[in-house]
């Protein structure tokens, strides 16, 4: 039996989301980003999207009661029955214990931590090489590129351009806020549950063939 309720761990730029995509497609169960259902909240207008928008236009983090809410919600559907991805929840550890409030009012089974582990110097290389088409979204690494003029996803030429969040200096203070918000919860999992941790460094593929082959 291969595990199938995980929550996945890494810095901003680690390969987190490319890999949470991966897992939920191979293992077919739902990925869950935080950050995705913040975002389609508040295009819907919805009463937790207004919530949140208000909240992050004025630069404040979301509440943890108001993401352990969104969490509740989505674990206690159907589609989590079978397994689930959790991507950019728990953050904190109030928010670790929060999920385990959650899970001990549900029927699913404890989640296994996987932390993606890339060096801060190379995140900050990976992402300063990050770049966006400002014609469809398309998000590119320069250095895979064959031909760096043209966006092999709708053709524009020299469209690409350098999101604000991939400036240096900004990429160093998620780090540093990753660091010391994130090493005390894999603390709180010590002892609690399985903590894989995985060498991202590699290729994608590579990487998530390593990750299946630990969840066996
Ligand atoms: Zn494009």
């Amino acid at each position: 039996m291969i595990k199938k309720q995980i929550i996945l761990f890494g810095a901003p730029g680690a390969g987190k989301g490319t890999q949470a995509k991966i897992l939920a497609s191979k293992l077919n169960v739902p990925h869950i980003s935080t950050g995705d259902i913040l975002r389609e909240a508040v295009s819907k207008g919805t009463e937790l999207g207004e919530k949140a928008k208000t909240i992050m236009e004025a630069g404040e983090l979301v509440p943890d009661e108001i993401m352990g809410g969104i969490i509740k919600e989505v674990l206690m559907s159907e589609k989590c029955k079978e397994g689930y991805i959790l991507d950019g929840f728990p953050r904190t550890t109030k928010q670790a214990e929060l999920l385990d409030q959650i899970l001990s009012h549900i029927d699913l089974d404890y989640p296994v931590v996987i932390e993606l582990n890339v060096e801060d110097e190379i995140i900050v290389h990976r992402l300063s090489m990050r770049r966006m088409c400002s014609n469809c979204g398309y998000i590119v690494n320069l250095e895979s590129l064959e031909n760096q003029d043209v966006c092999p996803n709708c053709g524009a030429k020299n469209s690409f351009i350098k999101r604000k969040d991939d400036d240096e200096a900004v990429i160093r203070n998620r780090l540093k806020v990753y660091h010391e918000s994130t090493k005390p919860v894999l603390k709180y999992y010590e002892g609690k549950t399985e903590i894989i941790i995985v060498d991202g460094t590699q290729s994608v593929e590579q990487v998530s063939e390593l990750i299946i082959s630990k969840l066996s």
